[in-house]
């Protein structure tokens, strides 16, 4: 049976999925003077997607020449937002990467690409993070730190708001309808919308909302991710966020469940996980109840590695990654349609730049990077 609410709004855009992506897309939208509007299925601070929660690494180790222009860029941006919404985002605490594969010259490669960074010996980092052990070389960059997520997604919509977009909470769409004329009905319960261009940025439930329309996608996984929160012992401890890589012969890693990362979330404790380890699932039909085997792990992680920690006070969260074959992201058009997904764990920190890729697709029918192209 096809959906068919009053055919009653026409939009000149229309962004489905507010989280921290959709919200940024229509940010750039309203403020470029665009009529956008954002539709959410769940309400505000909702902790059902991927963009919930007070931390995410602002982590500048890419190599990549194409992530590391975005990551300039996002780092311009994420001080432009705060400076408009008046609300703080980027804490710069730094970022360490330690443990196997972290090369001797890749503080100089992540220099040549304009970021700050240096190698430092195990004692040193020792010294100076006594929460973290480390037992290797340690990459440190001081252009790096944490995102505070929730309060990011509430301020990319409150700035499109004020720049006349307009933004529907609690407002499932039911059916994303490509038609003959090149337009687009966008179907919720009780409204169609028939806009010029849409925005997809449905996060897990990508998949499911345009499997109809017929649009090709690269594969993408949906797993749910479990890091948790871990009480702090020591107020006083300096936490940047940290990554942290097994080396795969060495058998004290048999217990690892995948690379492994954290930060701390102000008010929460320090948030330790594995990445990109969950299990797949139905973003809509998941239990949240802890994985108690990776928990189990995490927690022996958190004695073997953060001192700092109470690893018995672990308090589980549960998030949701959509990860294509090679984690690069899609940004890319399909006629009149603008897709932004496959986030693979990595997303958040680029968010105003995805915002303004998303942006420049749906406004100038531009071509993506090669790399984000939907082609596959
Ligand atoms: C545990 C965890 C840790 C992470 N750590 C980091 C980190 O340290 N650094 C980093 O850079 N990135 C990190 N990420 C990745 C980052 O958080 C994501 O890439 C990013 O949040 C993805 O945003 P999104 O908008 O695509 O997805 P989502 O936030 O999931 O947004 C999709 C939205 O679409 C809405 N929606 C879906 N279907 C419909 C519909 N039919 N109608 C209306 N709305 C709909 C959903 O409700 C949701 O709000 C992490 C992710 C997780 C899960």
């Amino acid at each position: 049976m096809t959906h068919t609410g009053p055919v009653a709004e026409h939009r000149e855009i229309v962004v489905v999925g507010g989280g921290a992506m959709g919200s940024a897309a229509a940010w750039q939208l309203a403020g470029r003077g665009r009529q956008v509007t954002l539709l959410e299925r769940f309400g505000a601070r909702h902790t059902m997607g991927a963009s919930h929660g007070r931390s995410r690494n602002f982590n500048i180790t890419y190599e990549k020449p194409a992530y590391a222009v975005l990551l300039h860029e996002a780092a311009r941006l994420w001080r432009e937002l705060e400076h408009d919404s008046g609300t703080p985002l980027l804490e710069l605490v730094g970022i360490v990467n330690h443990g196997a594969g972290v090369r001797p010259d890749l503080a100089d490669v992540l220099g040549a690409l304009g970021f700050q960074a240096s190698m430092l010996a195990p004692e040193e980092a020792n010294e100076r993070w006594a929460g973290i052990r480390f037992d290797t070389r340690v990459l440190f960059s001081p252009d790096g730190g944490r995102l505070d997520a929730d309060e990011a997604v509430v301020a990319l919509q409150s700035e499109a708001v004020r720049h006349g977009g307009e933004v529907l909470l609690q407002t499932p769409v039911v059916e994303v309808r490509p038609r003959s004329d090149d337009r687009v009905e966008v179907v919720t319960d009780d409204t169609t919308y028939l806009a010029e261009t849409v925005v997809v940025t449905a996060g897990a439930w990508t998949e499911r909302l345009l499997g109809p329309s017929a649009v090709a996608l690269p594969p993408m996984v949906v797993t749910e991710e479990q890091p948790a929160h871990f009480a702090v012992l020591d107020p006083t401890f300096d936490w940047p966020g940290w990554n942290h890589m097994p080396a795969p012969d060495e058998a004290r890693y048999d217990y690892w469940h995948a690379p492994a990362y954290g930060t701390l979330t102000p008010g929460e404790g320090v948030k330790a996980g594995w990445h990109a380890a969950g299990p797949a699932c139905d973003p809509d039909a998941r239990t949240f109840a802890p994985e108690p085997v990776q928990l189990a792990a995490l927690q022996r992680y958190a004695r073997e590695w953060l001192p700092g920690v109470d690893a018995e006070a672990a308090a589980p969260i549960s998030c949701t990654y959509t990860s294509t074959v090679d984690t690069d992201f899609v940004l890319d058009r399909i006629g009149p349609l603008v897709v932004g997904a496959g986030f693979s764990g990595h997303g958040f920190k680029f968010v105003p730049s995805v915002g303004r890729i998303l942006a420049d697709l749906a406004t100038h029918n531009s071509r993506p990077e090669s790399r984000f192209s939907a082609r596959w």
